[in-house]
């Protein structure tokens, strides 16, 4: 689908989703959009962002994108979640007090057809306070082994591994890596990635992470704006979305793109560009999910080594959407986005879903 100009109401109706809801939270000012993208494979499961926007219809815009992307990044992990997200148009420095936390888990009980998480400007400290508060937001436990970001830096490595191999590097560590954001998925990849002897180059618009990663890890650092034109074999971003485009893809100097950003195409043609100019990409909902699978974990439905290994078979699913996409001549994010509609259509037709699948309430 190109997005170009559409309104709120016309996207929502072109994505199909199921659900837009306003809300207020209690007294606060502030108001949460929360999307219900699809439910067929099961219950609405997205997380929270907390920002300031410029306008409340972009705040309304970012989530329709985003929990579509949740319905496509679950079924494309073989989880029985649909998609959603909430959006809270508010400023996460100041506007997280006591009264935020108890009225927005009000709002979320009041609501009830949607189970929540941290995404950004909610992070675990904030998900802590809130899921004391509602059984509707997920928390894996801070004793745990595992978090949701340490998944999804986990995941983020398989497949970055997977582009090694698909680009014949030998070994498969004989890679140089440029990271966009050192943040909570950032910071634990490049960690990994410099244990594995990958060499680095990252950036971040906080100077103090910049510092860290050059001091501990052994990393070259360049500023944000030119992480762009860094010659490397991988380029992950790891902070905003939007950030693959028109001006910036022309200036890529690598093999492949794989990080952890959800949406990171301005639009999808971007993501055929990026195939003419012969660049991999990892479809973002793909390559991301580790967090999403989280769930399993948190609901015991798998232990920590159980979590991990489906976690890491990001690795050989995003390498055989490159080996398909190749023979059948379709783009890599083209492609998935078929798989999961294909996936949807047999669903709807089968009549799964809605009334079946895991119970939301018994998760957090
Ligand atoms: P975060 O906020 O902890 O980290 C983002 C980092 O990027 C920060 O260090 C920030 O300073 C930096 N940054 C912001 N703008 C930048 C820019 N223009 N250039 C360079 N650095 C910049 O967020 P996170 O949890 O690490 O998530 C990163 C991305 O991955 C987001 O797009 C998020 O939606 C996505 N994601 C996160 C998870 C998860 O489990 N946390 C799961 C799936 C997808």
């Amino acid at each position: 689908m190109e997005q170009g100009e559409m309104t709120p109401l016309d996207l929502a109706r072109d994505m199909r989703h199921e659900e837009v809801c306003i809300l207020r939270i209690g007294d606060t000012g502030l108001r949460v959009v929360i999307a219900i993208h699809d439910t067929t494979l099961g219950p609405a499961v997205g997380g929270t962002r907390m920002m300031k926007y410029p306008r409340f219809d972009d705040a309304i815009l970012d989530a329709l994108r985003l929990s579509r992307a949740m319905t496509y990044k679950a079924a494309m992990a073989e989880m029985s979640w649909g998609g959603a997200k909430a959006v809270i148009d508010g400023d996460p420095i100041i506007d997280k007090t006591d009264l935020f936390y108890d009225a927005y888990a009000e709002a979320l009980d009041r609501f009830g057809r949607f189970h929540t998480g941290g995404d950004m400007g909610i992070d675990a400290a904030d998900v802590t306070e809130l899921a004391r508060r509602t059984k509707r937001m997920s928390h894996v436990p801070p004793e745990a082994g595992v978090s949701a970001s340490g998944l999804t830096a986990i995941g983020v490595r398989e497949a970055i591994m997977a582009a090694s191999r698909s680009i014949r590097r030998e070994p498969t560590t004989a890679i140089h890596v440029a990271i966009q954001g050192l943040g909570e998925v950032g910071w634990p990849l490049a960690r990994m990635l410099a244990t594995d002897g990958i060499r680095l180059t990252v950036t971040d618009t906080d100077p103090a992470r910049i510092s860290a990663a050059v001091r501990e890890l052994g990393a070259s650092a360049v500023s944000p704006d030119a992480i762009y034109d860094v010659e490397a074999d991988v380029f992950a971003p790891c902070a905003r979305g939007a950030v693959l485009n028109e001006d910036t893809i022309p200036r890529l100097r690598c093999a492949a793109v794989v990080g952890a950003a959800n949406e990171q195409l301005c639009d999808p043609q971007h993501g055929d560009l990026l195939n003419e100019l012969g660049i991999l990409y990892g479809p973002d909902y793909v390559v991301n999910a580790g967090g999403l699978l989280s769930l399993l974990f948190e609901r015991g439905e798998t232990d920590e080594p159980g979590i991990v290994a489906r976690v890491r078979q990001i690795g050989p699913r995003v390498a055989n959407l490159w080996r398909e996409g190749q023979a059948l001549g379709i783009p890599p994010h083209r492609l998935a986005d078929r798989i999961v509609e294909d996936k949807l259509a047999r669903a709807r037709a089968k009549g799964a879903g809605r009334t079946g699948s895991a119970p939301v309430e018994s998760v957090g």
